[in-house]
């Protein structure tokens, strides 16, 4: 078991910074963006599946042979099933059954045993609940990932020390970090590590569903893995910077632009991401301001979304007066 969580880290973490230069009105700006899809199973939430269960192995709450359980809006169930197929778990994924077809086959294809929840049967918090009743039986490990402090310690220890030296590579001095809050866990580790040294750290949320700022579910939106119908117990919004909301079908127009223009194939949180640090930078009034932020996953688990259907282009999208002019890289 060892050497195969030895063989994981090298495949998961350390993954490249891209340097995004582009004009907004005609100003040359810059952003910086964490390529997550290069992770063993082609997002963010490796980070945290792998740490979790590193730790669980250590603390003797998870043995060979249990079953896995998670609840997930698609990218940490991809991410459990993968890990758990290559260290010989089982694993039962409890999802909403309206997130997209893609994510059901790519679980299923790593061998894992889905079981959909529909609106009907409480959606997000109906599957926290069958999740919580199935672990009952003995020999189940709920990694609880909305709960689970070592979530925000995975981007604590990996991803946050990798922005800070790849930024050195690049002579950048960081001003804020933002990224869009499905559990929480990225967002909150990246503060408990940049916050102390003076970096604003903020969370992003959907417009047209802004669970963040009203405590609840409200509305809905089209960004999948954010904004999953309440505020997670590890994410403290004390303890971060002001929220920043962006709009759904802007963030689908701009993960096409990153796609079209740079050939940076991205999912449609990443387009969220880079809008939220654009408003940061047109908020500061500074063009040097410098913003990182996440490319969670790439375009692939969205084929079947509003990302490949015709977005309709509104007046007020800030993805209009976006021209993508060219990336730098640092591993
Ligand atoms: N983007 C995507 C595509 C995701 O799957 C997730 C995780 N659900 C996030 C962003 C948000 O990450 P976190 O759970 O760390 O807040």
């Amino acid at each position: 078991m060892k050497n195969k969580f030895a063989i994981l880290e090298t495949l998961i973490g350390n993954t490249p910074l891209f340097k995004i230069t582009f004009k907004y009105k005609g100003k040359l700006l810059k952003i910086f963006a964490k390529a997550e899809s290069y992770n063993f199973s082609g997002s963010i939430k490796d980070r945290i599946a792998l740490n979790i269960l590193k730790k669980a192995y250590k603390a003797k709450t998870i043995k060979e042979g249990d079953i896995i359980t998670e609840v997930t809006s698609g990218n940490t169930g991809i991410s459990f099933c993968a890990l758990g197929a290559y260290l010989g778990h089982k694993v039962v994924i409890y999802m909403p059954d309206w997130l997209s077809k893609e994510r059901q086959g790519l679980m299923k294809l790593y061998g894992a045993e889905l079981r959909l929840v529909s609106k009907a049967d409480g959606g997000f918090r109906g599957a926290l609940k069958m999740a919580e009743e199935f672990s009952k039986q003995g020999n189940v490990f709920c990694p609880l990932q909305f709960d689970n402090e070592d979530n925000t310690d995975a981007h604590f220890s990996t991803t946050a020390p990798e922005i800070e030296r790849q930024l050195k590579e690049f002579n950048i001095k960081l001003d804020a970090i933002i990224a869009g809050v499905g559990t929480g866990g990225t967002v909150m580790g990246l503060a408990k590590y940049f916050k102390p040294k003076g970096i604003k750290c903020h969370p992003l949320e959907p417009a047209s569903s802004p669970t963040l700022s009203t405590g609840h579910k409200v509305g809905s939106h089209r960004i999948e893995g954010i904004s999953d119908e309440f505020i997670p117990s590890i994410v403290r919004l004390n303890e971060l910077d002001s929220i920043i909301a962006v709009d759904d079908g802007d963030s689908i127009c701009m993960a096409k632009k990153l796609s079209a223009k740079l050939g940076l194939g991205v999912g449609i949180s990443s387009g969220a991401n880079f809008l939220g640090a654009l408003k940061l930078i047109l908020e500061s009034g500074n063009d040097d301001y410098s913003t990182v932020t996440l490319f969670s996953d790439n375009s692939k688990k969205y084929l079947s979304t509003a990302l490949c259907h015709d977005e309709c282009v509104k007046d007020h999208h800030l993805s209009n007066d976006v021209e993508l002019v060219s990336f730098e890289v640092v591993k």
